[in-house]
C-alpha cells in the first residue's frame, strides 16, 4: 500500500514554504470571463521563483530531509523545470544538489541549472537509461534521489498552488490543472477536495500524449512513447504511482488540447495580459477556453503553470 500524502501534508508544506516560495498573483480578464460567460481565476505560477511551481514542491522535499540527507545532498534527473527547482531549493538550503541532464538539452537549462550551484551531469539520450544514472549516483555517494512528481512531498508542495488560490478567492466550481507526470493535477486535487468539495477537478494534457487520460479511463498506468508536442513540460510518458491513485481517486475527468490551442493561450496571454507563459503552461487555459458555455456562470480557476520559454522560441511559436 502506498503511504498517500493528504491535505494535512499540503498545509505542513505551505508552512515551510512560507516566506520562501513566492506567494503568486491570482490574474483575471474581463475579456475572458465574458467570452465564456464565468469568472476566471488565473493562479499566475510563472511568476513563482524559478518561473514555475515546481519549486514549491522541491522546496518542499528538500526542507524534509534528515541533517544526514542534507550533508550528502540530493541527485534528480531532468532536463526541465524540476532540475532548476532542485538546484535552487538545495543552494538555498545549503546543500549540494546533481542534476543529472541530457548532453543535447537547451545550453540556457544547463546554464541555469549550474546557476543555481547544481552540478550538472549529462548523460546519452539514446543510449543511457537517467533513472539508472541517477540510482547509481545515489547508492555510490549516498545522495537522496528526489524524482520530479512521484514522491508525497513533491505532490504536497504542488497542492500549495492550489490552496493559496482557494483561500484567496474562495471556492470554485472548477479547476483546470495541466498534466505531465500529474504532480500538480494529485496535488490541486487535494487541495480543492478539502477546501472546495463540489468543485469539478480537471486534468489538462496534449492531444500527442493523451497517456494520463488513457490511465484515467481504463484504471492503469499507460505507458506511451516521448509525444510529440510543443508543450516539453507534459512530454512524460506515464503517471507516477502516487499521482495516478490520487488522481484516480479524485480527479473528474482528463481532457486534452492541440498545439494550436496551446499557442492560442500563448497569444491570449501575451496580448491581453501582458504575460509570458511557456507552452505547457497553457494547457489548463485552453482546455476551459474550449469548453465554452458549459461554464456558464461558474467560478473556474486555471493553473498557469510555469513561464520558462526562451525568447525565440517564443517569438516563433507565437508569430507563426
Ligand atoms: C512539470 C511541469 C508541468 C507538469 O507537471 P507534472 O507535475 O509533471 O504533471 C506542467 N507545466 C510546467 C510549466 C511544468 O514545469
Amino acid at each position: 500500500m502506498l503511504d498517500l500524502p493528504t491535505f494535512d501534508d499540503v498545509c505542513a508544506a505551505a508552512q515551510r514554504l512560507d516566506q520562501h516560495a513566492h506567494r503568486t498573483p491570482v490574474m483575471t480578464s474581463r475579456t475572458i470571463d465574458a467570452e465564456l460567460g464565468a469568472q476566471v481565476f488565473f493562479k499566475c505560477e510563472n511568476f513563482q521563483r524559478m518561473g514555475a511551481f515546481k519549486f514549491r514542491g522541491a522546496y518542499n522535499a528538500l526542507c524534509r530531509f534528515s541533517a544526514r540527507q542534507r550533508r550528502a545532498g540530493v541527485v534528480t534527473f531532468s532536463s526541465g523545470n524540476h532540475a532548476q527547482a532542485i538546484a535552487l531549493s538545495a543552494s538555498l538550503l545549503g546543500m549540494p544538489a546533481t542534476i543529472v541532464m541530457p548532453q543535447d538539452a537547451p545550453a540556457a537549462k544547463v546554464a541555469a541549472t549550474r546557476g543555481y550551484g547544481g552540478q550538472v551531469v549529462l548523460y546519452d539520450r539514446y543510449r543511457d537509461d537517467r533513472e539508472q544514472i541517477g540510482l547509481e549516483l545515489a547508492h555510490r555517494h549516498g545522495l537522496t534521489l528526489i524524482p520530479p512528481y512521484d514522491h508525497a512531498d513533491v505532490i504536497a508542495g504542488q497542492g500549495t498552488a492550489a490552496r493559496e488560490l482557494m483561500q484567496e478567492v474562495g471556492p470554485l466550481d472548477a479547476v483546470f490543472a495541466c498534466v505531465g507526470g500529474g504532480g500538480l493535477l494529485a496535488g490541486t486535487a487535494l487541495a480543492a477536495r478539502a477546501l472546495a468539495p463540489a468543485c469539478k477537478i480537471y486534468g489538462v494534457e496534449p492531444q500527442a500524449g493523451n497517456d494520463g487520460q488513457q490511465s484515467f479511463r481504463s484504471g492503469t498506468i499507460v505507458h506511451t512513447e516521448t509525444p510529440q508536442t510543443i508543450a516539453d513540460g507534459a512530454q512524460t510518458q506515464h503517471l507516477g504511482q502516487y499521482t495516478f491513485a490520487i488522481i484516480r481517486r479524485d480527479v473528474d475527468d482528463i481532457l486534452t488540447v492541440s498545439d494550436e490551442q496551446l499557442v492560442d493561450g500563448m497569444r491570449f496571454f501575451f496580448s491581453r495580459m501582458k504575460m509570458v507563459v511557456e507552452p505547457t503552461g497553457c494547457l489548463g487555459f485552453a482546455a476551459a477556453r474550449s469548453m465554452g458555455s458549459a461554464l456558464q456562470g461558474q467560478r473556474v480557476g486555471v493553473l498557469v503553470s510555469g513561464g520558462n520559454v526562451d525568447m525565440q522560441r517564443f517569438c516563433a511559436l507565437v508569430s507563426a
